[in-house]
This record gives structure tokens, sequence and C-alpha cells, in this order.
């Protein structure tokens, strides 16, 4: 593979505090990442926004305000982690589906690809730019539109399950299934919306636990103890 889309899920930059972010969760990534770029690999990064907050939190305004706040969160998070990367020695930049002023680039195919091709790594934030879709859905759309080899999906949790492991202490994590059986069992790794996006446009997706040791780097190398998701 030479150019991934990753994914973060927001809870998981915060670690075990569950809200804003945890550093040396975020170093650690980043340290992981800068492997990858090192070997040539180019990399782009969505994060969630749910460390900070959902549309669903709310129950009083309305749900396309939420959902704003909720894609702010999810620029704040790459404002952070961008930084980090930048801390630990690689180039980003950031790109947004709507002006942020001079925090941000505005998104488009071309600047983005141009941007990988210098060696950057680079960041979607704000999600799709509208509500009611989620920050899973925004990385599939982005993973394709920039025709990215696979979506590395980095969650909470180390891959997927027939069912909760929180709630069923029998739960099975499948080594391997396909995007459309996600669909059919309705299993909770990713949205919908995501789901019939990366069955329509073919775009394999490999889950697995961010906070297992080194798991981005063995994901890309082969030694990957996650699920992987065929279409
Ligand atoms: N969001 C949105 N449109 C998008 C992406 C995200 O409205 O294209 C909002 C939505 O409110 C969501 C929040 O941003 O709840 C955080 O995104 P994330 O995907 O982390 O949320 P989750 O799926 O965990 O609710």
């Amino acid at each position: 593979m030479k150019r991934v889309l990753l994914k973060l899920s927001g809870e998981a930059l915060a670690g075990d505090k569950k809200t804003g972010f945890d550093e040396a969760t975020c170093i650690g990534v980043a340290k992981q990442v800068k492997q990858l770029v090192d070997d040539g690999i180019q990399v782009a990064v969505v994060t969630g926004g749910g460390n900070f907050w959902r549309g669903r939190t709310s129950e009083t305004i309305d749900r396309t305000k939420a959902d704003q706040i909720g894609m702010l969160a999810t620029v704040m998070n790459c404002i952070y982690v961008s930084d980090i990367f930048r801390h630990v020695g690689m180039k980003t930049e950031i790109f947004t589906p709507f002006v942020c002023g001079a925090f941000t680039s505005l998104f488009s195919k071309d600047a983005a690809v141009e941007a990988l091709e210098e060696g950057k790594v680079i960041f979607f934030a704000g999600g799709t730019g509208h509500p009611y879709f989620s920050t899973d859905t925004g990385a599939v759309l982005r993973a394709i539109e920039i025709e990215a080899d696979a979506m590395l999906l980095a969650k909470a949790i180390d891959g997927i399950y027939d069912s909760d492991p929180k709630v069923n202490p029998e739960a099975k994590k499948y080594d391997e299934i396909t995007i459309q059986d996600v669909i059919d069992q309705k299993l909770a790794a990713v949205d919908l919306t995501a789901s019939i996006l990366c069955l329509e446009n073919k775009m394999p997706m490999l889950v697995f636990g961010l906070n297992e040791q080194n798991s981005i780097v063995e994901t890309m190398s082969g030694t990957f103890t996650g699920t992987k998701v065929t279409v």
C-alpha cells in the first residue's frame, strides 16, 4: 500500500480520560505515522470528535447546530494532532470543507494530493461539512476521493466483534469479514452510510485498536491482529 487514510476515533485520542487529549497517546501515534512516512507511505488522517462533542450530545439545541459544533470539535482535534506530528518531525497540512480563516486550507482533491506528494501528512478536519453525517463517512469519502489503497480504522476496541465484548464476554472477534456482512449483521464497526460508500466504491478497511502496542506500524507491515474488511 502506497497511500492510506488513517481514521483516529476521538475517544481513542483521549486515552483513559475519555475526554480531551491524552498527549502520550497522540505522541505514540505520531511516532508510528513517522515510521510509515519515512518508509515512503503517503498518509492522510481523519480524527473523530467524540472526545469533545457529538451531535447527539444535546437533546435541547437544533441538530444542525449541534452537528456544527461536532464538526468544529474535529477541527480542534486536527489542529492539536497535526502539531504533535510536527513536534515529532513531520510536515503537515489541515484541510477543511469550509473556510476556517487562516487556521486550515480549503479542501480540494488536487491540493490534498499535491500535499501528499510533497511528503506532508494531511488532515481532513470538519467531516463532510454537512450535518447528519459522521467522521467515519467523511473519512471513507476522502479515502475514495484521494484514491487511497485502504482505510485504517484505529479504534478504542481492537477489531470487529459479532457482539459487544463489554456486554457479552463470549463475543467473537472476526479476523476477516466482508463489508456486505458488516452491513447485513448491523455490526457497529462503522455507520451504515460509511459502510455503503465502502461497498459501492470498493474501499477496503483494516480495523484495529489504537491502544495496542505499535498497532499502526504492524497493520502496515502485515503482522495485523485486527479485522480486515474486504469489499
Ligand atoms: N459531524 C457532522 N458531519 C460530519 C462529520 C461529523 O455533523 O460530516 C458531527 C456530528 O455531530 C458528530 C460529531 O461531528 O457527532 C463528531 O464526529 P464523530 O464521527 O466523532 O461522531 P460520532 O460518530 O462518534 O458521533
